[in-house]
């Protein structure tokens, strides 16, 4: 609509962009409690109290520390329990 107002496109001007995979979270350190196979991570909604006063709350995933097989060598997951239960990671052999 107002073609002068918008900032030239260049990569100075394009804002950082905060990464999508969790896995770039993790390794960051920015983002507790993510399912390193699934990406699962807290969602947000209203806690509403009988006054209907509505305050933010988080709802986390059930994410395990397993010692898991990656590529045949054993390493250190955090995995949310549906994972698990779905098989999707091979636990390293105590
Ligand atoms: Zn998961």
């Amino acid at each position: 609509m107002f073609p002068l107002s918008v900032p030239p496109s260049g990569p100075l001007s394009v804002p950082p962009r905060w990464p999508a995979r969790a896995n770039e979270l993790l390794s960051s350190g920015v983002v507790a409690s993510v399912c390193e196979v699934c990406g699962r991570r807290p969602s947000v909604g209203m806690s509403i109290s009988h006054s209907h006063r509505r305050t933010k709350r988080r709802w986390y995933p059930n994410v395990q520390r397993v010692r898991a097989l990656v590529n045949g060598s054993p390493r250190r997951l955090y995995v949310c329990t549906s994972c698990l239960r779905a098989g999707k990671v091979v636990k390293a052999a105590r």
